[in-house]
């Protein structure tokens, strides 16, 4: 395959300002103008170039915009505080009161409790459908549809939506194809099998570190440029900016993100089919048993794996706390929440971050109540990793 995310990331260069090997970091807020007329060509968004008020851009934020673009082969990118700060801005420049919304059922719970409880108060409606069927998603799509709205892999069921499928049936129909693709960065990059629209909460793997938040918007240069207009724009007016000092920083780990995408996604398969083989429930991309392999084997770019997650099925919720508490006293990761940690994180999607669903709702998408997601870590070592996992599940009666 031609496009190779890291190299395009790796092929930036910058410098800062006395040639330090990393770009200065922009301390401030505002941002003087030599005239006034400068000034006024800014507001209106005509002095390339020029920066205004750090709620707008800053330098910084542009480094981190700039690198995240290269790596999803869009025009441009800007970046945002949280990744909910770069989702619902995105939705809502697009539509406004009576549009409506096509979107995968399985997605974050963050996200879906935006567009079921948040956005029909402002008159946008949604149809939740299982994106992995094509008709569904065709038949749901009405005269007053804008966007088609999935995860690449979505959370926590890892079902990998047909990029390319669901960009036909939106050119078909004048709609906006949004991707989520915080869960296979690099593996996958949806703008190259036709998403308008890349979404990132980088406070997962692209941080890696879980010591920030942040999102990002990778799409056009003319969309973006909408999202941060003065006026009418849902970045700049939403207020959701990202600071500085963490786009610095979160800049300065992307960098090794090829090298951690290997070592989590090699860890998880080797993991996966362990489980897999002692007869547990395991959902992982990369294995046979997976209704989605063949289709992300198709999409993927194979040196970076099927990446970081997968889920197993403890038979019930308390069988799965009883094994999450155990592997987090013999520190084999912990009982958290979020995702792309050096550490293994693991939790019961059912009550924590899916438990904006209905019950009723999860059990229809296949979330069952022992369900344990896994965000696998960077150990060195994974084969011990299994070993001791192995001890926990036979002790907590998983096995
Ligand atoms: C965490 C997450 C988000 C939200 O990102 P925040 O940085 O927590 O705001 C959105 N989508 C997916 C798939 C996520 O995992």
């Amino acid at each position: 395959m031609s496009f190779d995310p890291a190299n395009n990331i790796q092929d930036l260069q910058y410098f800062g300002e006395f040639g330090g090997v990393n770009p200065s970091i922009s301390d401030s807020s505002t941002y003087t103008f030599l005239s006034a007329k400068t000034m006024f060509d800014t507001f209106e968004g005509n002095a390339e170039g020029c920066y205004l008020y750090s709620r707008h851009s800053t330098p910084s934020n542009l480094y981190l915009g700039q690198a995240l673009a290269a790596m999803e082969g869009t025009q441009t990118a800007t970046v945002a505080a949280t990744g909910m700060g770069a989702i619902t801005p995105a939705l809502m420049q697009v539509c406004q009161a009576g549009d409506h919304i096509v979107s995968s059922r399985t997605i974050y719970g963050g996200t879906y409790a935006f567009l079921k409880n948040f956005t029909p108060k402002y008159g946008l409606e949604t149809t939740f459908v299982d994106i992995t069927d094509l008709q569904q998603v065709e038949k749901a799509i009405q005269p007053n549809t804008k966007i088609l709205y999935c995860e690449t892999v979505s959370n926590p069921l890892l079902e990998v939506a047909d990029i390319a499928a669901l960009s036909a049936l939106a050119k078909k129909h004048g709609l906006w194809l949004m991707v989520d693709n915080t869960f296979s960065p690099l593996s996958i990059a949806p703008a190259q099998l036709g998403a308008d629209v890349v979404l990132h909460s980088l406070t997962k793997f692209i941080n890696g570190s879980s010591d920030t938040m942040g999102g990002v918007i990778c799409g056009t240069q003319e969309f973006i440029d909408q999202l941060r207009n003065v006026n009418d724009g849902a970045c700049m007016l939403l207020g959701a900016s990202m600071d500085s000092l963490r786009a610095a920083s979160i800049l300065k780990n992307l960098r090794t993100l090829h090298i951690r995408i290997k070592q989590h996604s090699a860890n998880a398969q080797y993991l996966a089919e362990k489980f897999e083989a002692d007869g547990l429930k395991t959902v992982y991309p990369g294995l046979e048993s997976h209704k989605s392999h063949k289709q992300f084997t198709k999409m993927m770019h194979a040196d970076y794996g099927y990446g970081g997650m997968l889920t197993i099925d403890a038979g019930s919720l308390d069988k799965a706390n009883a094994l999450m508490e155990l592997m987090q006293e013999r520190n084999l990761g912990y009982l958290a929440v979020s995702l792309g940690f050096y550490k293994t994180l693991f939790s019961a999607p059912g009550t924590s971050t899916s438990s904006e669903i209905p019950l009723e709702e999860q059990a229809q998408m296949g979330l069952t109540e022992g369900l344990i997601r896994f965000s696998i870590g960077l150990d060195n070592d994974i084969e011990r990793t299994y070993q001791m996992m192995h001890d926990c599940m036979k002790e907590v009666g998983v096995l």
